[in-house]
């Protein structure tokens, strides 16, 4: 782990669930002497005042960057471009720009251009969150042992970079760099494809005519409410998602499919050495993040039906 100095002031546009874990970690362990809140709803801006969670709100992103060393933009990927365009002209030399988005290459060709010289821009993607949303759903453990994906272009000073590194380590994140393209085709699999088979699940069951929908949540524990709860995440979020990360996603698509249509003919044939070493090899594959301290190992198959407040991070986003 790399030491931290606290920023002076951290400005943090978008108060959902990202931007509010990120202010509320930052509070707790005393990561910024100053923290500023960007937000354009009215009521996400009270909700932010109740909640304690900041030193100043602005909803004017202009003025709320004035002074500000670090900035960090958290909101849907496709509303960066417009933001940055409206805070670059007020950015300060030294002033350190990062973002959350969970697509990097689109990031990095709609920011970097608005940012003046002087300002370094280091893209970030922590690889944490819950199917939750808005400044209530925030909570400082988020990104602990999770992972956090540096994509910063290549002329990027090392310094702003080592400086976001230490900051994510500090709120308990294990760090990597990487290229934004390797990130989208890694992301695109891992957690987009993923994204998209739950949503088109879901789709399937609730047009299903011969299967009531009350049986479909009836019996949802045979593993439909696990495609559910992945379902359940904000809709503009994946909308922005799917449109920026298009042609990696299509290529996943494209593999997916290809071996979709091997599993349906090891069915329809009765391939049981097939279908046996496929699932065998699934298997390995989740012991592995289990070991990695990426999910834990307790059964969850038949857990209660009790609702539970958003209290733990959840599958990569
Ligand atoms: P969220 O809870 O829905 O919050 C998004 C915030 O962005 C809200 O404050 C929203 O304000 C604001 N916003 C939306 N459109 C905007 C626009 N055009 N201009 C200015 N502000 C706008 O979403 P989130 O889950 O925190 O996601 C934020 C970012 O984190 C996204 O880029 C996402 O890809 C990334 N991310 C998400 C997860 C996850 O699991 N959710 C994980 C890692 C990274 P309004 O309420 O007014 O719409």
């Amino acid at each position: 782990m790399s030491a931290f100095a606290p920023f002076r002031r951290i400005a943090i546009i978008g108060f959902g669930l990202i931007g509010s874990s990120v202010a509320r970690s930052c509070r707790k362990l005393g990561l910024a002497q100053e923290l500023v809140c960007i937000d354009r709803d009215p009521a996400v801006r009270a909700r932010v005042a109740e909640l304690g969670l900041c030193d100043s709100i602005f909803s004017d992103a202009a003025k709320g960057v004035a002074g500000c060393d670090q900035v960090i933009l958290c909101v849907p990927v496709m509303a960066n471009a417009a933001l940055a365009a409206t805070i670059g002209p007020h950015l300060e030399p030294g002033t350190i720009v990062s973002d959350v988005g969970s697509v990097k290459g689109c990031v990095v060709r709609d920011v970097g251009p608005h940012l003046p010289p002087g300002v370094a821009f280091v893209p970030a993607h922590p690889v944490a969150g819950t199917e939750h949303s808005g400044p209530d759903a925030g909570f400082a453990e988020l990104f602990q042992n999770r992972w956090c994906i540096l994509t910063p272009p290549t002329e990027t000073d090392p310094t702003a970079i080592q400086r976001i590194r230490a900051f994510w380590e500090a709120m308990g994140a294990n760090v990597e760099v990487m290229t934004p393209d390797h990130h989208d085709r890694v992301l695109a699999i891992t957690s987009h494809l993923p994204h998209l088979i739950a949503y088109n699940i879901v789709g399937t069951a609730d047009d299903m005519e011969k299967v009531t929908q009350s049986e479909v949540i009836k019996f949802s524990a045979g593993g439909f409410r696990d495609f559910t709860r992945i379902a359940a995440s904000d809709p503009t979020m994946w909308r922005d998602v799917f449109l920026t990360n298009k042609d990696a996603v299509l290529e996943m698509l494209g593999r997916f499919s290809e071996d979709l249509l091997a599993l349906q003919r090891m069915i329809r044939w009765g391939d049981r050495d097939g279908l046996h070493a496929l699932f065998t090899r699934a298997r390995t594959i989740r012991r592995g993040i289990i070991a990695q301290g990426q999910e834990s190992p307790a059964p969850d198959f038949g857990r209660t039906n009790a609702p539970t407040p958003p209290a733990k991070a959840t599958d990569a986003q």
